[in-house]
């Protein structure tokens, strides 16, 4: 064989595990056919993060009035954001490359595909590996309604050569949101279409109705319980029709409606390996596949597709087959942020998922206007939710809509997930003056969910 292992794709996943398995001193081959870093780092995290932080500075320029400060708020410059973006992400591509060198991995700037279950075509080159790791992430896929070509997706906004005056964003997940929020704040007229009453399905209840409510207040114009049929474009510009007969005019239609399993092109059937209905490849706790020797990591497995997820299972998996560490990585207490503005971050459980378990829960909230917002006049609110176990005292969850919520929930998701009770929570003493400490003094419960029975 040539290598103890060949690792098809560069992203979060594929690099850390290629990295660590080589640091072990594995002999390891990685192949990378598009941009080293991957998603996150090229079209996703990492770009898009900037670009909220850039949507972000409008809002702080009119806010620093209250404090004194006479900024102008001006134009913002969109190909100058673009180029200070792409600075910074191809400064990055050159670390991920280096970083793999640096391990002893060689690399390959090609596409890898199966010839055979322990023998790749990497770019034309015939390539031999003892184990094989897939790791090929995912793609964004659109909607199929007419004139849906008129339509562009995440990967095409990074590269927007202009910033749209109007943009309809479809759907509201995390993507959507997020966008919706960059738009927004960088002057566009700009509506969220979406088919369920509130945006981000599966987060809690409280969190959707403050973000439904915190959108609005930043000129996201709402869409609700709607879905597009129709995109039509003449000389004007593009035109969305709605399910319930509305039509919008804009520059741009975004379609942020998912993203699927990249397994297209890989010819598994050379290898046998089985994918699932969603084109995603299933594995087992040990990132296996139905062929023993050959894994999955990351997005392609379509489970929880983050990326300190695919980099923990890629770290895990090169120090169970080359470190002599056998470790698996749990997907139980996940925290997540979505980066709206203001931003949510959650860890564990929702109300409504805490209702349907026999302890039942106590539900602690609390919502306020933040310290910062008492002098700019912005109408914006924090909102912090603890979800406690009704029998155990053990929480469950933790929520927050706010700024700085995702800096805040990974302290808390170190704490839940060592078991923390309410009492532990009580008995920490606050940061003052801070958001933060409200989750260490809330002392009023809200309600009790579940099927109790006597008193809690
Ligand atoms: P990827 O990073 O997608 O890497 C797969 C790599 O494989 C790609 O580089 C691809 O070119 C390569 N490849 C594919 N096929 C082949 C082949 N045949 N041969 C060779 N190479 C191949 N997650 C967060 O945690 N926080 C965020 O804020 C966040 N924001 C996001 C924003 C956006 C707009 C998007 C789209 C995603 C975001 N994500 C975020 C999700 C995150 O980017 C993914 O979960 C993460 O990148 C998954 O890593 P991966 O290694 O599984 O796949
Ligand atoms: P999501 O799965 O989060 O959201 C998809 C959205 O599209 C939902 O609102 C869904 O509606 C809607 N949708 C799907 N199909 C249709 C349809 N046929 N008609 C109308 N609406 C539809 O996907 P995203 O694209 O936002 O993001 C992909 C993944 O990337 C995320 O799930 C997350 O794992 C990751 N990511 C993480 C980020 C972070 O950590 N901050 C940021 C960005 C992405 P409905 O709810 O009704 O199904």
């Amino acid at each position: 064989m040539d290598f103890d292992l060949f690792v098809i794709g560069g992203g979060s996943a594929g690099v850390r595990c290629a990295r660590v398995a080589a640091g072990h001193g594995a002999r390891v081959g990685v192949a990378e056919s598009r941009f080293w870093g991957g998603t996150c780092v090229n079209v996703g995290c990492v770009p898009k993060k900037f670009m909220v932080m850039a949507a972000e500075y409008g809002a702080m320029a009119e806010d620093a009035l209250g404090f004194g400060w006479e900024i102008a708020k001006g134009r913002h410059d969109w190909a100058a954001l673009i180029a200070a973006k792409d600075a910074e992400i191809s400064r990055l591509n050159g670390i991920y490359r280096r970083l793999l060198d640096d391990a002893g991995a060689r690399i390959f700037d090609a596409k890898a595909r199966f010839i055979g279950p322990h023998t790749l075509d990497v770019g034309g080159q015939r390539v031999t590996a003892e184990r094989i790791v897939i790791a090929t992430g995912g793609y964004p896929t659109g909607l199929e309604i007419p004139g849906a070509e008129h339509a562009i997706i995440s990967d095409d906004i990074f590269v927007m050569k202009d910033m749209p005056q109007r943009v309809a964003v479809v759907g509201s997940g995390y993507i959507a949101v997020e966008f919706a929020g960059v738009f927004a704040g960088l002057g566009a007229e700009t509506h969220l279409i979406y088919r369920q009453p509130l945006p981000l399905r599966g987060f809690d209840a409280d969190l959707r109705s403050n973000l439904a409510e915190a959108l609005t207040q930043n000129n996201v114009i709402l869409h609700a319980g709607n879905r597009p049929a129709a995109i039509l474009q003449d000389k004007t510009g593009k035109h969305l029709a709605l399910s319930n007969g509305e039509m919008l005019g804009v520059d741009v239609i975004f379609f942020a409606t998912g993203r699927a399993a990249n397994t297209n092109g890989l010819n598994l059937e050379a290898a046998a390996v089985k994918i699932g209905a969603r084109g995603e490849i299933p594995v087992g706790q040990d990132f296996a596949t139905n062929v023993p020797h050959i894994y999955a990591l990351g997005d392609v497995t379509d489970r929880l597709n983050l990326t300190p997820v695919a980099t923990a299972e890629g770290h895990a998996l090169a120090d169970t087959l080359f470190g002599s560490r056998p470790r698996m990585v749990s997907l139980e207490n996940v925290p997540t942020a979505v980066f709206s503005i203001p931003p949510i971050a959650t860890v564990g459980l929702t109300e409504e998922e805490a209702a349907q378990r026999p302890n039942g829960a106590k539900i602690f909230v609390s919502k306020f206007t933040p310290m910062r917002h008492t002098i700019t006049g912005r109408s914006r609110k924090t909102l912090m939710k603890l979800i406690v176990d009704a029998k155990t005292d053990k929480v469950l969850g933790a929520h927050m809509i706010g700024e700085d919520a995702p800096e805040i929930m990974q302290g808390l998701a170190v704490a839940i997930i060592a078991g923390a009770t309410k009492a532990d929570f009580d008995r920490t003493i606050g940061i003052h003056p801070t958001a933060a400490e409200e989750f260490v003094t809330m002392r009023t419960q809200s309600r009790v969910v579940g099927p109790m029975t006597g008193p809690v």
